[in-house]
């Protein structure tokens, strides 16, 4: 598949990376991406990738627009509130990119729907914002062999990671969390710009995977101190007993 003259200008930035060039490009739009969670790691994920052009966003998220989201969730205004945000993200991808396909799922995903709302990705970003999602999008990307990009924001905290098959999410935080919304955002507060910051890391990880830029990723956790203003990374071991991906 040729990129036409117009896709030709308008990755022209992209194109002459050497990392990336024509090949990277035409791998960015053949690829279908999830993303859960159209909330602030959204807000900054969904953006980069439908400027990067990737060919199909499926947007997943149960939420309607509310007023105490606008800090940190720039794809919306306050004209939007109590709408849909899996349509009216989806539109704003339309608006940016019309060679972007975005397929907006205005469901809550869980353990039962997972793999259905997921299977025939290339690879999702989990962005929502309770261990519940998480376990259940990392869970279904096991059995997937999906690759997830897996991305959490609270109070000064952030953590970013990707994760192939085994060691997968549920390797790190194990089982006690299935149930419980323990450290949603509603309560424990989050700065704005330190969303932003996560989701930008998240849709960087996600591109360079697709594209196959720099060495793999899997397995690393990379944390970011919002008040030092730090990355520091570690490396995140199999759990051999985990019940999604163990061998045991
Ligand atoms: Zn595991």
């Amino acid at each position: 598949m040729n990129l036409s003259d117009e896709e030709l200008k308008r990755y022209a930035r992209h194109i002459v990376l050497p990392q990336v060039g024509g090949s990277g490009q035409r791998k960015l739009n053949s690829a279908r991406i999830a993303v859960v969670g159209a909330g602030g790691i959204g807000s900054a994920v969904i953006p980069a990738l439908a400027g990067a052009g990737i060919g199909e966003l499926t947007i997943i998220d149960s939420d309607v627009v509310e007023l105490s989201n606008l800090h940190r969730q720039p794809l919306y205004r306050e004209s939007d509130e109590r709408r849909s945000k899996a349509e009216i993200a989806a539109h704003f991808v339309k608006q940016l990119n019309r060679f972007v396909e975005p397929r907006p799922v205005h469901e809550r995903i869980t353990a039962e729907n997972a793999v259905d709302l997921l299977s025939g990705h290339h690879l999702v970003i989990d962005g929502s914002d309770n261990f519940a999602t998480r376990l259940a999008v990392s869970d279904a990307g096991v059995s997937l062999d999906l690759p997830l990009v897996s991305a959490a924001a609270v109070q000064f905290q952030g953590q970013v990671g990707l994760f192939r098959s085994c060691p997968c999410y549920r390797c790190f935080v194990g089982d006690a969390f299935d149930s419980d919304d323990c450290d949603n955002c509603a309560e424990l507060g989050v700065l704005g710009a330190l969303t932003a910051t996560v989701g930008s890391f998240a849709a960087l990880l996600a591109i360079n995977a697709i594209v196959g830029i720099g060495e793999d990723q899997a397995s690393k956790l990379h944390l970011f101190d919002g008040e030092r203003l730090e990355w520091r990374t570690i490396r995140i071991p199999p759990d051999h007993h985990c019940r999604a991906c163990g061998s045991a």
